[in-house]
């Protein structure tokens, strides 16, 4: 038995039977009161009939009434108002500060065995990767496990935001240089995020707009400024890059980043960041206003295709300077790629548009793009779909995923709508 959990039956009044105090008086409960997470009685304003009387105010919650003297209650005044003593088991007497005995409610006889045993159930160790309420979602109707998502979603959302916000800080509200920084981040997937954030703020996207629609210069800049044009090269391709970036970085007075923060051990060769670097350098070359072109797709389609873009031609026999790759392909970002960039990156930030301007249309709009995406299709989902519960869209997939990581991992079924259903099932 825990307090949280009391504090959950209390504040749902999850309790069977008419209630009485340990002294016999009946007990109705008007308002069970708001929790206080601070510190200070359990629950404010909680409204009860007693009795004859009608009493308004705060309630203590413990496991066992002599948790009282062991928090050290009776010298503190902030105790001296409960209006009720509310214990799962009652083994001793106590005094408030003022000597008089507060009235006790005892639990224990009005909590439905089944309700323990639920709460058990979702709290028991789990094998591996395993959802702990697994075996009970069958019984869970599909518009609680949806409800649970919708919101879980957004809750997906602002936790992604704050990557978001943190940039606009540093841009000073500059919407067009965050959405290239965060953009330029998830170009870079998990290994490189760091580095390609670090290109793009050493890469003024205004000196970009310089050579919109000419890549190849572009691509320059960000190899040059990348610190990826450093020594003698035998091809072509990279030695003109070289000749490009020596120019521009004259004329600009421009330091490069330190080439070793590029990692390409154990990423797929696709991966590799001059392969992304490349690509990203068409993306900005074709549109130099990303945040005011990306405000104006409204068909997720369109995003699509505008971040699926295709590395230069050199790299279709490439993935690194001077070294012909054994099979010649066409490096594009890929559907599953830019639908990533478009769940990472650009939903969080139009979210966040929406947020900062109060414009609710914007915060659906970035909601309803994920929903327009496939689902993943990562371990997390595949746990998910052995437990019979398959995602149809990003958003629903994003949901189970922040449902997995931050509720069923750290247990808080507490605070789960799929969990009270099964908690309150008797
Ligand atoms: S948090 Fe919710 S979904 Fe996860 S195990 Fe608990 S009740 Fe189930």
């Amino acid at each position: 038995m825990t307090e949280s959990f009391l504090h959950y039956v209390w504040q749902h009044q999850l309790l069977s039977g008419g209630l009485t105090t340990t002294d016999g008086q009946p007990v109705v409960v008007l308002r069970a009161g708001d929790l206080n997470h601070d510190a200070g009685p359990d629950f404010f304003n909680a409204r009860l009939r007693i009795g004859e009387m009608e009493w308004a105010g705060n309630i203590e919650v413990h496991v066992r009434t002599s948790d009282w003297k062991l928090h050290r209650h009776t010298q503190d005044a902030a105790y001296n108002n409960i209006i009720l003593h509310v214990v799962y088991e009652h083994d001793c007497d106590i005094v408030l500060q003022n000597g008089e005995a507060p009235l006790t409610l005892e639990l224990k006889p009005w909590l439905h065995p089944s309700l323990i045993a639920n709460y058990d159930s979702l709290m028991a160790p789990t094998t591996g990767s395993d959802i702990p309420c697994r075996h009970r979602l069958g019984d869970v109707p599909s518009f609680v496990v949806n409800s649970n998502l919708e919101r879980l979603v957004v809750e997906r959302i602002e936790a992604k935001s704050e990557t978001v916000r943190r940039m606009l800080g540093e841009s000073h509200g500059g919407w067009e240089d965050t959405c290239y920084w965060l953009m330029a981040r998830y170009f870079g997937g998990k290994v490189n995020a760091l580095a390609f954030e670090l290109l793009a703020k050493a890469t003024d996207q205004r000196l970009l707009a310089r050579w919109k629609d000419n890549p190849q210069r572009t691509e320059a800049l960000l190899m040059g400024q990348a610190g990826l044009l450093d020594g003698f090269f035998a091809d072509d391709y990279p030695r003109q890059l070289q000749a490009d970036y020596v120019a521009l970085k004259t004329g600009a007075g421009l330091k490069p980043m330190d080439g070793y923060l590029w990692k390409f051990h154990r990423l797929r060769p696709s991966n590799f960041p001059t392969i992304r670097i490349s690509q990203f350098a068409r993306l900005v070359s074709e549109s130099s206003n990303l945040f005011s072109t990306l405000l104006e797709l409204t068909d997720v389609k369109q995003i699509e295709r505008l971040f699926n873009q295709q590395a230069a031609d050199y790299w279709k026999n490439h993935y690194q300077f001077d070294r012909v790759a054994a099979k010649s392909m066409v490096k594009r970002v890929g559907r599953m790629q830019a639908d990533l960039l478009i769940i990472n990156a650009w939903v969080p930030l139009l979210f966040v548009y929406g947020c900062e301007h109060g414009s609710q249309a914007h915060k659906d709009q970035a909601v309803g793009l994920l929903s327009q995406l496939p689902p993943e299709d990562n371990a997390i989902i595949r746990v998910w779909r052995q437990a019979g519960i398959e995602p149809t869209n990003a958003a629903e997939s994003q949901a189970l995923l922040h449902l997995y990581n931050n509720y069923c991992q750290n247990r808080r079924c507490l605070d789960c709508r799929i969990g009270f259903h099964i908690l309150k099932r008797v």
